[in-house]
């Protein structure tokens, strides 16, 4: 794997695809600067390697130019961030973008205009990536959230750079830690599949049963299964066209020796809110006008062993309801039980978006091994896909 580390910077005009696709308030301050920040350590790689940096990123999903989406609202945010003046392009190619590229001097950075206010980088044209491609002398990918997808500025743009591109510290760490889940992880390896659907994680959940020895099952999706079963789910979330695919889910992780957990009492509520009446029923007989929104103390018991003697974890999706406060104690108590292994050397991976929602609302962030900040490109890394924006470079 090429990183930044592997590339020699003096004097080089370094293009960077970053993930500055952050959260705006009404006044367009940034109200959310994780993203930023998490691009630092590669942005200070570079200018104190003695290079300069062009930074391009998309913001928002514009219909062509909109100035809500521009990225001229983020330049003194990543300024204050980098602890360095930012220049601004108010475009990401043309005559403004080269200008600017041409007088840029070592140590100092770039910031591009919208990439997607052009609608050929989603198109993922090649005039397009070739004209960023002329603004720099190496291309670094530092977007792990959109590596899945092959747009000019994530994919093309990597052909104009052979021998010159590499991934920024935060994709490459990224790689590293999936990796470590999906090839050649320490056994047992423990997946913990949460959330709502079972349709959004089916591609998931084949392509691992090879690669883990006990799978978790949580959150809505578990009324699926219980149904199938045969139990009496009363009005918890189901998916009864998956019912078929539960059982041969099941059927298949029997055949692969891969244990599944299913939750076997659960915190019943009469309504989807915090006021809800609740009562603590066995996840087979959840009567009519209830449903099933946390795993109860049993199921919790139950997991105890399961995470302490783990080796690696991979944890996706809530055990419940974790934005209600009524419905939150399964996933604060599986969020500790993960951090305790962590601490006692086991590797764990926690990805998907409601799933680092609930770790960063819990404060468990530093206490995992590795928080993905990519969910649709984690997502499709585990259903085994290889992503375009991994395989250009
Ligand atoms: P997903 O996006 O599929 O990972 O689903 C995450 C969402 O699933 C979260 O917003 C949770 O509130 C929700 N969820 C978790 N458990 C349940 C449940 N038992 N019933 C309904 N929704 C749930």
């Amino acid at each position: 794997m090429t990183t930044i580390e592997h590339i020699d910077f003096k004097n080089k005009k370094a293009i960077i695809r970053v993930d500055f696709n952050v959260p705006l308030n009404e006044r367009f301050e940034v109200t959310d600067a994780t993203r930023i920040e998490a691009a630092k350590p590669t942005i200070d790689h570079i200018l104190k390697a003695g290079g300069s940096v062009i930074l391009m990123s998309h913001l928002g999903r514009p219909k062509g130019v909109e100035e809500k989406y521009s990225l001229n609202h983020i330049v003194s945010k990543v300024a204050e961030i980098l602890g360095v003046p930012v220049k601004f392009a108010s475009d990401c190619v043309g005559s403004v973008a080269l200008e600017a590229s041409e007088s840029l001097k070592a140590g100092e950075v770039l910031l591009l205009e919208n990439l997607r206010f052009h609608p050929e980088e989603e198109k993922g044209d090649v005039a397009f990536a070739q004209q960023l491609a002329s603004l720099g002398d190496i291309y670094v990918n530092d977007a792990f959230g959109t590596a899945h997808r092959a747009h000019a500025s994530t994919t093309i743009i990597a052909q104009f750079f052979e021998n010159k591109r590499c991934f920024g510290f935060l994709l490459a760490k990224e790689i590293e830690s999936l990796n470590k889940v999906l090839h050649g992880a320490a056994h047992p390896v423990v997946a913990i599949l949460g959330g709502s659907k079972i349709s959004s994680k089916i591609t998931v959940i084949e392509n691992i049963l090879d690669k883990i020895d006990h799978m978790i099952i949580g959150g809505g999706m578990t009324f699926t299964f219980i149904k199938a079963l045969g139990g009496s789910i009363g009005n918890s979330l189901v998916e009864d066209d998956k019912m078929a695919l539960a059982l041969e889910i099941l059927e298949k992780a029997k055949e692969k020796n891969v244990k599944i957990h299913l939750p076997v009492d659960v915190i019943a509520a009469d309504a989807f809110s915090n006021d809800a009446q609740i009562k603590l029923v066995d996840v087979n007989s959840i009567e009519a006008g209830w449903q099933g929104l946390d795993v109860g103390p049993k199921t919790l018991e139950a997991l105890k062993p399961i995470i302490r003697e783990a080796k690696t974890i991979l944890w996706n999706g809530p055990l419940g309801v974790f934005e209600l406060e009524k419905f939150s104690e399964g996933t604060i108590s599986l969020g500790n039980m993960i951090a305790e292994a962590t601490k006692n050397g086991t590797f764990s991976l926690v990805g998907g978006g409601d799933s680092v929602a609930a770790v960063k609302q819990f404060n468990l962030e530093d206490k995992m091994s590795y928080v993905s900040t990519g969910g649709g490109a984690m997502l499709e890394m585990l259903e085994g896909k290889v992503l375009p924006g991994i395989a250009a470079i």
